[in-house]
Parts: C-alpha cells; structure tokens; sequence
C-alpha cells in the first residue's frame, strides 16, 4: 500500500497519491506535479483509475484533465460539482476502489456547492472544507450556513482519531485531527454560524489565505 502527500512546486497546495495492489488514484491534483506523479506510478507499479477532485471553483479551469487523459482514466467529481469534460459523478455514500482498498464519498459541501470529501480507512481529504488549525475556507463560492452543517454534521462526526488532511497547508502544518478541529472549534463558542461568518471575513483578508491562492482550488 502506498500514501504519499504532494506539494505543489509553490508549497501552497497539497495533492495525495494513493495505491495498492497495482492500482492508484490521486486527489486533487495540483499545477506542475504531473511529471512526479506519472514517475511515482511508474516506480511503484501502480495504474491509475480515477483522477478526483475534492471540489471545482466556478470559471477555473480543472488540474486535473492532462493527468487524466495522460493516464486515459476519468476525473471523479462531487455530483454536485461543476460539470467538466470526462468527468464521473461521485454521490454521498458511493465508494471509489482502487486495489483492495476503497474510499467512501461524503458530501461536504459549503465551501463550494460541489464540494466532496473522501474518506479512507483513517483519513479524510476534506479540500477546502476547513484549513488546518484556522478556519473554514470561504472565498466568493461559500455558503456559511451549508459550510457550518458539512462540519458539525459530517466532519466533526467522524471518529477522534480521524486525520484531517486539506488542499493547503498552513503555517507549515499538514495534517490534523476531528478531535482537535473539534475541540478548537468548541472552545471558541461551538462553531455558532455567526463565529464562521467572522472567521470567514476575516480569512478572506489574510494574506495567503485561499481566497488569495492563484489558480488553486
Ligand atoms: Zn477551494
């Protein structure tokens, strides 16, 4: 079994390759990591199955399309999601199988309306549903009240233990876990959709934050 985070060239954005049993799928890939990822395939004896997105911003273009046709797989999407070209519909609790392993579809939406998490094993590749030891992600997509739900209900429901791992990283940080979102979140008052509102308006102004990212998802 493989599991490998990465980076964009620019450190900014985070894509995941998984594997097993010589078949792979990778998450959100981001700009320039084609070539790495065509190459770790290669080395590990994996054939990818399925390019999937978290989620898509309305107007930008998608990452994924010319690993996808490189590979000639599709590119799996919330169902929800905007449509784009060879793309897979994925709904709440259809799973993708890649090897013996397989990931589960949750609906996450919020950030964008489209917005997908998968969940593997342990670990959920949540997107943009929340940044690491920060906020939930908004930008001009965002939908307060559907974002304040996707958490609570689905993401905070989640095991303890579950790693959280995000499109982006912050502050050097990669990864974290529902019992530690959760708990930050609940001391700041239980996550009130008026707190995420301001923790959004906030975020949309801070230097590097996803609003600021250009051309990430
Ligand atoms: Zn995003």
């Amino acid at each position: 079994m493989r599991f490998r985070i990465l980076a964009s060239p620019s450190q900014d954005a985070l894509s995941y390759l998984l594997g097993d049993r010589g078949e792979a799928v990778v998450i959100d890939p981001v700009p320039g990591i084609d070539a790495l990822v065509r190459a770790l395939l290669t080395e590990y004896r994996l054939k990818l199955v399925l390019v999937l997105h978290t989620h898509l911003h309305h107007g930008r273009t998608s990452c994924a399309r010319e690993l996808a046709t490189a590979c000639n797989v599709r590119i799996g999407a919330g169902a929800r999601a905007a449509a784009i070209e060879n793309s897979l519909p994925l709904a709440e609790g259809e799973t993708v199988r890649f090897g013996r392993e397989r990931l589960h579809v949750l609906d996450t939406p919020g950030h964008t309306p489209g917005c997908v998490s998968y969940l593997w094993r342990d670990r959920l590749f949540c997107g943009d549903a929340l940044d690491v030891a920060g906020c939930a992600a908004g930008d001009s997509e965002a939908d307060i009240g559907t974002l304040h739900d996707s958490l609570m209900r689905k993401i905070f429901s989640l095991p303890d233990e579950t790693l959280l791992f995000p499109a982006h990283p912050v502050k050097g940080r990669y990864v974290s876990l529902v019992i530690e979102e959760r708990t930050r979140h609940a001391r700041r008052g239980g996550l009130s959709r008026d707190q995420l509102l301001s923790d959004m308006v906030l975020h949309r102004h801070r230097p590097g934050s996803s609003a600021a990212r250009n051309g990430s998802a």
